[in-house]
């Protein structure tokens, strides 16, 4: 935790407390070998935002048929997640794939196609899981090998990792501005419990995800377009027929229904009713701030009604509440539905990265793209 000294100096500063923060801390450590890293977080506790309000679906290539190396390097990365954290890793369910009839971007044929094409194992799903389905809507339903995380047990082991590693962590602090500070070094000046203050580094990872152009001083934000989203994931009580169900309707206007480990509940989230209102990202105009100020009310009324048409059962589900939060994704995936990271060298200030994952899963391919950073 911060010693609060002003002005202190760091091997490297971390800026955003959420999987993909807490996992680059770490690295930078284990990996790399820095002695003196720092991780600010505008929040009170590691992996409250996306990486907390999110659907919970460990990705293995499923949900990406109009994106081929998504699915396949969700494919690569499933096992290594798995490998890493057995224990938020929940399994006891059965995830369902249905293909709708009408306004589907991809046939059953096809489906089944892409899922050999990737390596997924697929099968027809049993009656009593096809049964759940209204046959003139959905065409098929397929049983497939997908998982859920708990991420408040990621959230456990963020808390312990970073401490074991003795990483500086400094909660409720947000990084306000950075600068140049030698032709090494950066200046990065947090606001937190104790007021202002500044961190020199020769490095600064910007894992800031909705923030991620928000961080003022000389950054002028990452080259790369991106969409802030405020979704909502409706968060509901389903009947015991669905208790040990997952279901995501393929592809298009349709809906997922996903155990949500954490709560003890599953999360619904909708195609069309998610996405609440959207904006081009660009320095100056706060994500977090516009949720805050948000007026929008639930649509889950909406999302449960719509769903029920495909599936009766979920009709009988209770909303407990709803997950507002903002989504980041790039805009040049805005068709293909595609989650490729961002790892941006900020031009005028080499020591500074700009990271972006997208996904959970995705942190292996950020690690992998700083092993090839000279660091
Ligand atoms: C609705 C929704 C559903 C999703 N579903 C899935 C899914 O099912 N499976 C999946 O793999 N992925 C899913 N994702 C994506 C996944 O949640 C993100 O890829 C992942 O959580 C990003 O992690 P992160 O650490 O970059 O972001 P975050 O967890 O948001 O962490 C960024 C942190 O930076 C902090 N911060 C921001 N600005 C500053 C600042 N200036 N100073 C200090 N701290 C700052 C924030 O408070 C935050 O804690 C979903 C996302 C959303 C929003």
């Amino acid at each position: 935790m911060s010693d609060g000294t002003p002005g202190s100096q760091h091997d490297a500063l971390v800026i955003g407390g959420g999987f993909f923060g807490v996992c680059i801390a770490s690295y930078l450590v284990r990996q790399r070998g820095l002695k003196r890293v720092c991780l600010v977080e505008r929040e009170g506790e590691l992996l409250t935002r996306a990486s907390f309000h999110n659907q919970a679906r460990v990705h293995n290539g499923y949900h990406y048929p109009r994106s081929f190396t998504t699915a396949f390097r969700s494919r690569v990365n499933l096992p290594r997640f798995i490998s890493d954290w057995p224990d938020a890793v929940v399994t006891d369910f059965t995830k369902l794939y249905a293909i709708a009839r009408r306004n589907s971007k991809v046939t059953s044929r096809q489906f089944v196609k892409f899922c050999r094409e990737i390596g997924a194992t697929v099968a027809p799903a049993a009656d009593q899981f096809a049964n759940l389905f209204q046959p003139r809507l959905i065409d098929t339903i397929f049983e497939v090998a997908e998982w859920a995380f708990d991420a408040t047990v990621l959230g456990s082991w963020a808390a312990k990792e970073l401490e074991g590693l003795d990483v500086d962590v400094r909660l409720s602090t947000r990084a306000t501005e950075v600068s140049p500070a030698s032709p090494a070094e950066l200046r990065v000046t947090t606001v937190g419990p104790g007021g202002t203050d500044e961190v020199v580094s020769r490095l600064v990872f910007n894992c800031s995800y909705a923030g991620i152009n928000q961080v003022g001083g000389s950054f002028a934000g990452v080259r790369t377009g991106i969409k802030q989203e405020i979704t909502e994931m409706a968060m509901v009580k389903v009947p015991p027929a669905l208790s040990r169900v997952g279901v995501t309707v393929m592809d298009g206007p349709f809906y997922s229904l996903m155990p949500f480990p954490s709560r003890g509940l599953h999360s619904l989230s909708h195609v069309r009713y998610t996405p609440h209102s959207s904006w081009v990202d660009q320095p100056g105009l706060d994500p977090y701030a516009r949720l805050d100020g948000y007026q929008g009310g639930s649509r889950a009324a909406w999302m449960l009604r719509d769903a029920g048409r495909y599936m009766p059962k979920i009709a009988e589900s209770v909303h407990v509440d709803s997950s507002f939060e903002v989504k980041a994704v790039l805009m040049k995936n805005e068709n293909d539905d595609g989650r490729p990271i961002l790892v941006e060298q900020d031009a005028a200030m080499p020591g500074f990265f700009s990271v972006l994952g997208g996904k959970i899963d995705n942190i292996y391919d950020v690690l992998e793209s700083l092993d090839a950073a000279s660091l």
